[in-house]
């Protein structure tokens, strides 16, 4: 009888020792949250979420969820939206050396912005870029993931400055194993002001076989089709898959190779050219070859109507170093030279190139978030320009989920780590995001940031208000050191 009690003791044990067993224990629970599903498209109210560490550990109902687990932690999620963490996957550092510091004070403005990635495409300062992505990593820099191109490919003597400068098969061949070996960059950026277009077509294929992501400007005297064919991973800048719409595409990149058009023309008669059949033909192509296109629609508006908007009030201006500042102005009196013909041509052009977005989506080419924030391009502020680049993406035909799904998964699928990153659910990143307002029903509410979770770590709104305000102040120090 005794034996016959303590086996029955023992199996009533077993059955509710799922209960009764002491609860787990983690860093964090947030609890009362309505998750949002970007990939389904679809919010579920009333959970909780446990991160340990750098990890999502688990996620469910809250009652169930709440019996299980214990955190150090609690974030009261009750009324408030859950998203994967945000990447802005187009952005520069550069200006030159003396711009080092302003650069650096960037990275908490994505963050206070909800970001918690951003791939870096190039500018002047690639070994200081790499040291950073190394210092975030190891937790010795403040900053969100940073992911970079390192020096972007050029031709001999480029417009841009701290590039590889490429001449020759052999000169890619290089600076491919250099990029992979030395730098171990994130991916290849290649542009075109003075790269040959054979050697432009040859890096990409070369790149592919070494197993390296390539993004970048297609040249004008080649057709996108042919970036494409040659294994270009994404394509930067909306123009150019608004260029692959043109029916003409190929005799104009003929006549422009030959010298018998120039830039201007070679564009007023890709644009005359566009034909919507044309163009659903060639973005199914860009899917059928996986291949992303990253708009940065914002950085191209706030270009063309530099003669119409005035920025001088900006609130964004008191996050931007002097020096920083000063490299906007580039933009500005280079628009102030157009004419009134260019302008009105430069306004008919973005709005044109804006009504392919949705044709990109329904021939299912995935869409990158990505602001073209940094130095040079004027009034596009680092952090806040993400948020009005979701906002453009809806104007221009996009849902809001789709737009969502353009900040939190389509960067991890193009680096290949939706296993990572871009859901909440046990194994991925504890990279979060706490809005006060669902996204899914207004796009706008990506503003509405009330908590940032990176890498587990939490910053409430009094952190990420700290985090901007310290900027604030850091520039006006500068701008006080400035004054004479
Ligand atoms: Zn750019």
């Amino acid at each position: 009888m005794k034996r016959l009690l303590a086996v029955l003791a023992f199996a009533l044990f077993a059955v509710s020792s799922p209960v009764s067993a002491a609860p787990k224990q983690a860093d964090v629970i947030i609890r009362h949250v309505t998750l949002v599903d970007v990939e389904a498209a679809k919010a579920a109210p009333e959970q909780a979420v446990v991160l340990h560490g750098g990890d999502i550990v688990a996620v469910g109902p809250d009652a169930a969820i709440a019996r299980t687990w214990r955190a150090k932690q609690r974030v009261d999620g009750k009324g408030k939206f859950l998203i994967p963490g945000l990447w802005d996957m187009h952005v520069h550092f550069g200006g030159g050396p003396d711009l080092i510091d302003e650069n650096k004070a960037l990275l908490p403005l994505y963050v206070a912005n909800g970001i918690t990635t951003i791939r870096d495409a190039s500018g002047d300062l690639p070994d200081q870029v790499l040291g950073w992505r190394s210092e975030i990593a190891g937790g010795r820099l403040f900053g969100p993931r940073l992911l970079t191109s390192g020096a972007k490919i050029e031709g001999i003597a480029p417009l841009w400055k701290g590039t590889i400068e490429v001449g020759s098969e052999a000169d890619v061949d290089a600076a491919l194993v250099r990029l992979r070996d030395r730098d171990k960059v994130d991916f290849v950026k290649i542009t075109d002001s003075t790269l040959k277009p054979e050697l432009f077509l040859y890096a990409l294929g070369k790149a592919k076989a070494l197993g390296l992501r390539t993004s970048g400007h297609i040249p004008m005297a080649l057709t996108v089709q042919q970036a494409v064919d040659a294994g270009i991973s994404s394509i930067e800048h909306l123009d150019y898959a608004y260029n692959a719409g043109a029916k003409d595409e190929a005799a104009i990149a003929a006549d422009f190779a030959a010298g018998r058009i120039d830039r201007a023309e070679a564009n007023r008669r890709l644009d005359a050219g566009f034909d919507r059949a044309t163009a659903m033909a060639a973005y199914r192509r860009f899917a059928a070859k996986g291949v992303f296109v990253t708009p940065t629609l914002n950085g191209s508006r706030i270009i063309a109507y530099l003669d119409r908007d005035d920025h001088s009030k900006d609130a964004g201006l008191a996050y931007i170093g002097p020096k920083l500042r000063k490299t906007y102005e580039w933009r500005v009196e280079r628009a102030a030279k157009a004419d009134a013909a260019a302008i009105a041509a430069r306004h008919k052009q973005i709005e044109d190139v804006g009504t392919i977005l949705p044709m990109l989506a329904e021939a299912g080419v995935p869409i990158i978030a990505g602001t073209d924030a940094g130095f040079l391009n004027s009034f596009n502020y680092p952090g806040f320009g993400l948020h009005d680049e979701l906002a453009l993406f809806v104007d221009k035909g996009l849902t809001p989920a789709q737009a969502l799904a353009s900040a939190t998964r389509a960067g991890p699928a193009w680096f290949g780590w939706l296993d990572r990153y871009g859901a909440i659910k046990p194994g991925m990143a504890a990279d979060l995001v706490l809005l006060t307002r669902n996204p899914l029903d207004d796009i706008a509410a990506t503003r509405a940031i009330d908590t940032v979770i990176m890498r587990g770590t939490v910053h409430d709104r009094a952190g990420l208000d700290t985090m901007l305000a310290d900027t604030k102040a850091r520039v006006a120090a500068w701008d006080a050191a400035a004054k004479p």
